[in-house]
Protein backbone atom coordinates (compact mmCIF):
# COMPACT_ATOMS: atom_id res chain seq x y z
CA UNK A 1 0.00 0.00 0.00
CA UNK A 2 2.91 1.96 0.93
CA UNK A 3 4.12 2.69 -2.77
CA UNK A 4 0.48 2.85 -4.26
CA UNK A 5 0.55 5.70 -7.08
CA UNK A 6 -2.08 7.13 -4.83
CA UNK A 7 0.20 7.89 -1.69
CA UNK A 8 2.24 10.39 -3.67
CA UNK A 9 -0.92 12.37 -4.27
CA UNK A 10 -2.40 12.37 -1.13
CA UNK A 11 0.65 13.13 0.63
CA UNK A 12 1.35 16.18 -1.58
CA UNK A 13 -1.92 17.54 -1.12
CA UNK A 14 -1.73 17.70 2.98
CA UNK A 15 1.66 19.44 1.87
CA UNK A 16 0.27 22.40 0.28
CA UNK A 17 -1.05 23.67 3.65
CA UNK A 18 -4.51 24.92 1.82
CA UNK A 19 -7.86 25.17 3.69
CA UNK A 20 -9.07 21.27 2.50
CA UNK A 21 -6.45 18.96 1.08
CA UNK A 22 -9.34 16.66 -0.15
CA UNK A 23 -10.20 19.34 -2.07
CA UNK A 24 -6.89 19.95 -3.86
CA UNK A 25 -6.97 16.19 -4.88
CA UNK A 26 -10.64 16.66 -6.47
CA UNK A 27 -8.96 20.52 -8.17
CA UNK A 28 -6.26 17.93 -9.78
CA UNK A 29 -8.78 14.89 -10.51
CA UNK A 30 -10.98 18.11 -12.32
CA UNK A 31 -8.25 19.34 -14.35
CA UNK A 32 -6.26 15.95 -15.03
CA UNK A 33 -9.65 14.47 -16.32
CA UNK A 34 -10.94 17.07 -18.79
CA UNK A 35 -7.38 16.62 -20.29
CA UNK A 36 -7.69 13.17 -20.42
CA UNK A 37 -11.18 13.36 -22.56
CA UNK A 38 -10.14 15.67 -24.96
CA UNK A 39 -6.84 13.37 -25.52
CA UNK A 40 -5.90 10.29 -24.82
CA UNK A 41 -9.41 9.10 -24.30
CA UNK A 42 -9.97 9.76 -27.73
CA UNK A 43 -7.32 6.92 -28.70
CA UNK A 44 -8.99 4.49 -26.80
CA UNK A 45 -12.34 2.62 -28.43
CA UNK A 46 -13.45 1.44 -25.46
CA UNK A 47 -13.06 4.36 -23.49
CA UNK A 48 -15.07 6.18 -26.34
CA UNK A 49 -17.99 3.70 -25.85
CA UNK A 50 -18.10 4.42 -22.50
CA UNK A 51 -17.80 8.04 -23.20
CA UNK A 52 -21.00 7.66 -25.66
CA UNK A 53 -22.95 5.75 -22.84
CA UNK A 54 -22.51 8.05 -20.11
CA UNK A 55 -22.04 11.87 -21.83
CA UNK A 56 -21.23 14.56 -19.09
CA UNK A 57 -23.09 16.73 -16.51
CA UNK A 58 -23.34 20.32 -17.20
CA UNK A 59 -20.64 21.69 -15.41
CA UNK A 60 -17.73 19.13 -17.03
CA UNK A 61 -19.76 20.00 -20.16
CA UNK A 62 -18.77 23.78 -19.68
CA UNK A 63 -15.32 22.51 -18.71
CA UNK A 64 -14.72 20.78 -21.19
CA UNK A 65 -15.62 23.60 -23.30
CA UNK A 66 -13.93 26.06 -21.42
CA UNK A 67 -10.50 24.17 -21.68
CA UNK A 68 -10.04 24.76 -25.55
CA UNK A 69 -7.95 22.20 -25.67
CA UNK A 70 -9.01 19.90 -28.71
CA UNK A 71 -11.85 21.82 -29.86
CA UNK A 72 -12.38 18.92 -32.40
CA UNK A 73 -12.02 15.65 -30.18
CA UNK A 74 -14.81 17.59 -28.22
CA UNK A 75 -17.35 17.76 -31.65
CA UNK A 76 -16.16 13.80 -32.28
CA UNK A 77 -17.33 13.16 -28.84
CA UNK A 78 -20.44 15.21 -29.06
CA UNK A 79 -21.50 13.77 -32.91
CA UNK A 80 -20.96 9.97 -31.67
CA UNK A 81 -22.76 10.38 -28.51
CA UNK A 82 -25.42 12.06 -29.54
CA UNK A 83 -25.89 9.78 -33.18
CA UNK A 84 -27.02 7.14 -30.60
CA UNK A 85 -29.07 9.49 -28.16
CA UNK A 86 -30.74 11.09 -31.30
CA UNK A 87 -31.64 7.51 -33.10
CA UNK A 88 -32.97 6.22 -30.31
CA UNK A 89 -35.41 9.12 -29.52
CA UNK A 90 -36.38 9.66 -32.95
CA UNK A 91 -37.46 5.97 -33.21
CA UNK A 92 -39.65 6.51 -30.32
CA UNK A 93 -40.65 9.82 -30.86
CA UNK A 94 -41.40 10.02 -34.52
CA UNK A 95 -44.56 7.70 -34.55
CA UNK A 96 -46.48 9.64 -32.31
CA UNK A 97 -45.76 13.33 -33.54
CA UNK A 98 -47.05 11.09 -36.98
CA UNK A 99 -50.18 10.66 -34.99
CA UNK A 100 -50.48 14.08 -33.26
CA UNK A 101 -50.30 16.14 -36.43
CA UNK A 102 -52.92 13.94 -38.08
CA UNK A 103 -55.20 13.99 -35.04
CA UNK A 104 -58.59 15.08 -35.23
CA UNK A 105 -59.91 15.17 -32.23
CA UNK A 106 -58.82 17.44 -29.49
CA UNK A 107 -58.71 14.51 -26.47
CA UNK A 108 -56.66 12.70 -28.88
CA UNK A 109 -54.00 15.79 -29.52
CA UNK A 110 -53.70 16.03 -25.70
CA UNK A 111 -53.14 12.56 -24.99
CA UNK A 112 -50.31 12.42 -27.87
CA UNK A 113 -49.36 15.92 -26.73
CA UNK A 114 -48.60 14.29 -23.21
CA UNK A 115 -47.17 11.08 -24.76
CA UNK A 116 -44.87 13.07 -26.80
CA UNK A 117 -43.77 15.65 -23.84
CA UNK A 118 -43.36 13.12 -21.44
CA UNK A 119 -40.67 11.14 -23.73
CA UNK A 120 -38.51 13.79 -24.15
CA UNK A 121 -38.82 15.09 -20.59
CA UNK A 122 -37.47 11.45 -19.92
CA UNK A 123 -34.78 11.50 -22.48
CA UNK A 124 -33.58 14.91 -21.35
CA UNK A 125 -33.59 13.63 -17.50
CA UNK A 126 -31.55 10.55 -18.28
CA UNK A 127 -29.38 12.82 -20.59
CA UNK A 128 -28.31 14.89 -17.63
CA UNK A 129 -28.28 12.13 -15.03
CA UNK A 130 -24.55 10.58 -16.58
CA UNK A 131 -21.15 11.80 -16.57
CA UNK A 132 -18.28 9.86 -17.63
CA UNK A 133 -15.86 12.44 -16.10
CA UNK A 134 -17.79 12.89 -12.42
CA UNK A 135 -17.73 8.66 -12.21
CA UNK A 136 -14.23 8.81 -13.03
CA UNK A 137 -13.52 11.08 -10.42
CA UNK A 138 -15.52 9.38 -7.71
CA UNK A 139 -13.78 6.38 -8.68
CA UNK A 140 -10.48 7.63 -7.74
CA UNK A 141 -11.56 9.78 -4.33
CA UNK A 142 -12.84 6.58 -3.10
CA UNK A 143 -8.97 5.25 -3.47
CA UNK A 144 -7.55 8.29 -2.16
CA UNK A 145 -10.03 7.76 0.69
CA UNK A 146 -9.04 4.84 1.56
CA UNK A 147 -5.10 5.64 1.09
CA UNK A 148 -5.72 8.19 3.39
CA UNK A 149 -7.30 6.12 5.95
CA UNK A 150 -4.82 3.36 6.05
CA UNK A 151 -1.93 6.11 6.20
CA UNK A 152 -3.82 7.40 9.08
CA UNK A 153 -4.18 4.03 10.84
CA UNK A 154 -0.58 2.52 10.01
CA UNK A 155 1.87 5.82 9.46
CA UNK A 156 2.48 8.19 12.18
CA UNK A 157 4.79 10.71 10.28
CA UNK A 158 0.94 10.83 7.99
CA UNK A 159 -1.08 11.21 11.10
CA UNK A 160 0.95 14.07 12.41
CA UNK A 161 0.47 15.75 9.29
CA UNK A 162 -3.08 15.17 9.03
CA UNK A 163 -3.69 16.48 12.66
CA UNK A 164 -1.18 19.04 12.04
CA UNK A 165 -3.13 20.56 8.90
CA UNK A 166 -5.76 23.10 8.17
CA UNK A 167 -8.15 20.17 8.35
CA UNK A 168 -11.04 19.80 5.52
CA UNK A 169 -13.47 21.91 4.37
CA UNK A 170 -16.96 21.07 6.13
CA UNK A 171 -18.43 19.20 2.46
CA UNK A 172 -15.46 16.61 3.11
CA UNK A 173 -15.22 16.64 6.26
CA UNK A 174 -19.02 15.38 6.19
CA UNK A 175 -17.25 13.01 3.62
CA UNK A 176 -14.69 11.55 5.84
CA UNK A 177 -17.10 11.01 8.95
CA UNK A 178 -19.60 8.79 6.93
CA UNK A 179 -16.10 7.14 5.38
CA UNK A 180 -14.98 6.36 9.08
CA UNK A 181 -18.60 5.33 10.34
CA UNK A 182 -18.24 2.49 7.39
CA UNK A 183 -14.90 1.27 7.84
CA UNK A 184 -13.25 1.80 11.17
CA UNK A 185 -14.64 0.08 14.36
CA UNK A 186 -13.41 0.62 18.10
CA UNK A 187 -10.71 2.56 18.78
CA UNK A 188 -10.00 3.26 15.32
CA UNK A 189 -13.71 5.25 15.01
CA UNK A 190 -13.02 7.33 18.07
CA UNK A 191 -9.59 8.23 17.23
CA UNK A 192 -10.58 9.33 13.88
CA UNK A 193 -14.06 11.06 14.85
CA UNK A 194 -11.37 12.60 17.88
CA UNK A 195 -8.71 13.90 15.35
CA UNK A 196 -11.43 15.06 12.61
CA UNK A 197 -13.52 17.11 15.49
CA UNK A 198 -10.10 18.56 16.66
CA UNK A 199 -9.14 19.63 13.19
CA UNK A 200 -12.97 21.08 12.44
CA UNK A 201 -13.23 22.96 15.77
CA UNK A 202 -9.39 24.48 16.11
CA UNK A 203 -9.26 25.63 12.25
CA UNK A 204 -13.22 26.43 12.46
CA UNK A 205 -11.89 29.01 15.13
CA UNK A 206 -8.85 30.40 13.23
CA UNK A 207 -10.68 31.38 10.12
CA UNK A 208 -13.96 32.63 12.26
CA UNK A 209 -11.42 34.81 14.17
CA UNK A 210 -9.73 36.08 10.71
CA UNK A 211 -13.05 36.59 9.92
CA UNK A 212 -13.72 38.72 12.58
CA UNK A 213 -10.17 40.64 12.51
CA UNK A 214 -11.32 41.36 8.64
CA UNK A 215 -14.36 43.20 9.43
CA UNK A 216 -12.62 45.14 12.56
CA UNK A 217 -10.33 46.49 9.96
CA UNK A 218 -13.05 48.43 7.88
CA UNK A 219 -13.80 50.36 11.39
CA UNK A 220 -11.93 53.32 11.67
CA UNK A 221 -10.58 53.11 15.12
CA UNK A 222 -8.90 49.71 13.87
CA UNK A 223 -7.58 51.29 10.52
CA UNK A 224 -3.66 51.44 11.34
CA UNK A 225 -3.73 48.02 13.19
CA UNK A 226 -2.15 45.19 10.78
CA UNK A 227 -3.98 43.05 8.60
CA UNK A 228 -2.44 39.83 10.27
CA UNK A 229 -3.65 36.46 8.52
CA UNK A 230 -7.32 37.88 7.74
CA UNK A 231 -6.86 39.72 4.12
CA UNK A 232 -8.07 36.46 2.10
CA UNK A 233 -10.32 35.44 5.36
CA UNK A 234 -13.70 35.76 3.66
CA UNK A 235 -12.83 33.63 0.69
CA UNK A 236 -11.37 30.96 2.97
CA UNK A 237 -14.37 30.99 5.12
CA UNK A 238 -16.47 30.04 1.93
CA UNK A 239 -14.42 27.70 0.90
CA UNK A 240 -14.45 25.66 4.39
CA UNK A 241 -18.02 25.71 4.19
CA UNK A 242 -18.44 24.34 0.43
CA UNK A 243 -15.17 23.39 -0.45
CA UNK A 244 -12.88 24.65 -3.12
CA UNK A 245 -14.98 23.12 -5.81
CA UNK A 246 -19.40 22.95 -5.74
CA UNK A 247 -19.59 19.48 -6.70
CA UNK A 248 -23.62 20.52 -5.52
CA UNK A 249 -25.03 20.37 -8.86
CA UNK A 250 -22.80 17.92 -10.56
CA UNK A 251 -25.48 15.57 -11.84
ZN1 LIG B 1 -12.78 20.00 0.65
ZN1 LIG C 1 -19.64 15.56 -14.29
Amino acid sequence: MKETIYTIPVNEAFDKGTECAVCELEKDLESSNVGFVTGPALMEPGVRMEMNKKGFCRRHYTDLLGSQKNILGLSLILTSRYEEVMYELEKKTSSIYEKLVKAQKQQDKNRLSRELSDMLIKRFRSDSSSCFICDRIDFTMDKYFDVLFYMWKTDAVFRKKLTDSKGFCNRHTESLLEYAGREFKNSDYSGFITDLYVLFSTNWKRNEEDLRWFTKKFDYRYKDEPWKDSKDAVARFIQKIVGFIDRSCQK
